[in-house]
């Protein structure tokens, strides 16, 4: 169950693993416009300007649930997009008026990670910032340009390493099936997404995570368009666990304390574990899913 003051405007969105955060308005809508994602189409993006506004909701909240609060996040699609010191004050007052509180996060676009400097970052972790959570994608450069990102493998790799040197944990989201039904270009988006999973590797001890998603091609999203006219074909389930499968084998087997989970509602099949201690499990289920459709979710229980 998550909590608020009652004033976020609807659709609201946020990550699995914060169900029971409390949920609070820095930013409505994104900054950007993935071909994919029909997320925020229907707001306009704006950043809340009125800091003491803000901090009004922090300290309702605090009087709404006590001290029940243990985990804020900050909405809506990219909240880091805000000026440092904005994070840094409004997280040093979640702390003040939520006594329990143990992790503060949000959405980040990882452009408006590197206009941050290693210094702003180290700042904001010290403020009680805890977690960036990442819509990556992929690896590939071509993907990330048809899709619109706006960023490439290069840049992800940096702002991933930013994020471990200033202890902000990096929670980082890929997306299976975003080329369509093309063999070659899914193998590219599946090698391409492994070797910057490589690259983000933290050099220090970090714990960090990888999630990979399935895309569900939904209304409203240009590739719902172009699905519409024939432009756009989906992967089969047997694609997408090829892609992951690709992904997965193309790690490196020495990987530290990244944490890969495919829990979400979108995917065929759930995996958890520590990606280079569980490689040959996590294989091996995505191979029998490959031969055998019935050990996949089925496709009514897929979805939101
Ligand atoms: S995928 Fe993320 S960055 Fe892109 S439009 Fe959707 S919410 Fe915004």
């Amino acid at each position: 169950m998550n909590y608020d003051v009652g004033n976020l405007v609807e659709p609201i969105f946020r990550p699995p693993s914060e169900w029971d955060s409390l949920l609070i308005g820095v930013t409505n809508g994104c900054t950007h416009r993935c071909t994919f994602c029909s997320m925020y189409r229907t707001k306009k993006f704006s950043v809340r300007k009125d800091i003491e506004e803000i901090k009004n909701d922090i300290r309702k909240a605090g009087e709404m649930y006590g001290n029940k609060i243990r985990k804020i996040f900050f909405e809506d699609g990219n909240a880091f997009v805000v000026k440092p010191e904005v994070l840094i004050e409004l997280t040093q007052y979640c702390y003040q008026k939520h006594p329990n509180l143990k992790k503060v996060s949000s959405y980040a676009h990882a452009q408006d990670i590197l206009k941050k400097s290693d210094d702003d970052l180290k700042r904001i972790a010290d403020a009680g910032f805890t977690m960036v959570y990442v819509g990556i994608e992929s690896g590939d450069d071509q993907v990330l340009k048809a899709c619109n990102k706006g960023v490439t493998q290069d840049e992800l790799a940096l702002a991933a390493q930013k994020c471990h040197r200033a202890g902000i944990a990096w929670s980082g989201i890929f997306l299976l099936g975003l080329t369509g039904n093309n063999p070659e270009k899914s193998q590219r988006h599946a090698m391409e997404s492994a070797k910057l999973i490589n690259r983000m590797a933290p050099t220090m001890p970090r714990k960090w995570y990888i999630s990979p998603l399935t895309l569900e091609v939904t209304p409203g999203s240009e590739i719902w368009a172009q699905n519409e006219a024939n432009n756009f074909v989906p992967c089969s389930g047997t694609q997408i666990l090829e892609e992951l499968y690709t992904l997965i084998e193309h790690t490196a087997d020495d990987l530290q304390t990244c944490i890969f989970n495919t829990n979400h509602a979108s995917n065929y099949l759930s995996l958890k574990g520590e990606l280079a201690k569980d490689k040959k499990k996590f294989l091996k289920i995505v191979t029998d899913g490959i031969n055998d459709p019935k050990t996949r979710r089925p496709e009514y229980m897929r979805g939101l």
